[in-house]
């Protein structure tokens, strides 16, 4: 079992108490605490816990235990749980500055609540569009200025902590190809910034929620769990959507849960259809990516929707969602 001490709390004291009592004990700094790893034995779980250092006492088997006890408020911009569904929306890649406020005010007007875009791209192959980097970043502080909506933008090394939170970067989007990139999770956690993380198209759903514990034990205040579709043997698709994976989460932690229905369509068509069935196994919000004129976008242009479609597509949603209201219970135990 281990012990999870209060940010700024010293290990010293309990340190010197469980081995005066014979105890072997091991200390390891865990961002900005302290843990104490010790054997099991009950009565010194009970003493542990009258110190006011120990925040919790964790048994060895629980491999999530911050992503479990996770019970934070969760609202951003005016979004509020459980009142609507939560739309980040927003071009794949931030390319030019008058088509992104001009989307950036669209998207606003159609009532999203976080305006999305990419500024470093993690692309598959080195010789596709990269990303504008900081001149992307301005244009979205500008966005940002122009419609009150918050940001969220991924982010591919720590090397950018500092500069995304110095250009006000609200929500830190940690991608399907860094999900298990441990050190970057350490450092993005210790931004105190809620973090949306997409599930890596390769990871187990305990692999994902390991990675959500980085983010957590690291300081994040809230994590984003975002499905955004498997790898799987079928092709037609770009991913396969895993919606069993929501209600799973859902018995596992109180974090909340998106769907990206964009990147595991691959292409338009396919967008709605998955959104709709992201909502009805229980996702709070969507990650939708929207273009001015997707067929001429510098990445991902075959999926990207045009702000119409994403408006029939949001009103649909939004109409399931509505009619899922009575519907939206933790799962029963079984009789
Ligand atoms: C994205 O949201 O821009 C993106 C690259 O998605 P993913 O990491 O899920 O591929
Ligand atoms: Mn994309």
């Amino acid at each position: 079992m281990w012990l999870l001490l209060r940010r700024e709390a010293s290990p010293d004291g309990i340190v010197a108490f469980l081995q005066q009592r014979g105890i072997a004990v091991q200390t390891q700094r865990v961002g900005e605490r302290w843990a104490i790893f010790l054997p099991a034995n009950g009565a010194v779980t009970e003493a542990c816990l009258r110190w006011e250092e120990v925040e919790r006492v964790i048994s060895g088997e629980e491999a999530y235990p911050l992503v479990r006890a996770w019970t934070g408020e969760v609202q951003i911009g005016t979004w509020r749980r459980g009142e609507a569904l939560l739309w980040i929306a927003g071009p794949c890649s931030v390319e030019e500055r008058r088509s992104l406020l001009a989307v950036a005010q669209a998207l606003r007007d159609l009532g999203v609540q976080v305006l999305r875009g990419g500024a470093y791209k993690a692309r598959t192959s080195p010789y596709t569009f990269q990303g504008l980097g900081e001149q992307a970043l301005d244009w979205l502080a500008e966005a940002k200025a122009l419609t009150g909506l918050p940001v969220c933008v991924e982010i591919l090394t720590e090397q950018h902590v500092a500069l995304y939170l110095e250009r006000g970067i609200d929500v830190f989007q940690i991608g399907a190809r860094n999900m298990d990139n441990y050190w970057l999770l350490r450092e993005v956690g210790q931004a105190k910034r809620p973090v949306l993380l997409k599930r890596n198209p390769q990871a187990t759903i305990q692999e994902w929620l390991l990675a959500a514990e980085y983010l957590l034990l690291h300081g994040a205040s809230v994590v984003w769990l975002c499905e955004r579709g498997i790898r799987t043997f079928e092709r037609s698709l770009r991913y396969t959507l895993d919606v069993g994976a929501l209600p799973v989460v859902a018995q596992e932690t109180a974090l909340p849960r998106l769907v990206d229905p964009s990147h595991a369509a691959g292409r338009w068509m396919y967008v709605e259809p998955l959104a709709l069935a992201g909502v009805a196994a229980g996702a709070e919000g969507l990650l939708i990516e929207v273009h001015p004129n997707p067929p001429a976008a510098r990445s991902d242009a075959a999926q990207q929707l045009t702000v119409e479609q994403f408006a029939r597509l949001k009103e649909r949603a939004e109409g399931l969602f509505a009619g899922l209201r009575g519907l939206r219970q933790p799962l029963q135990s079984q009789p």
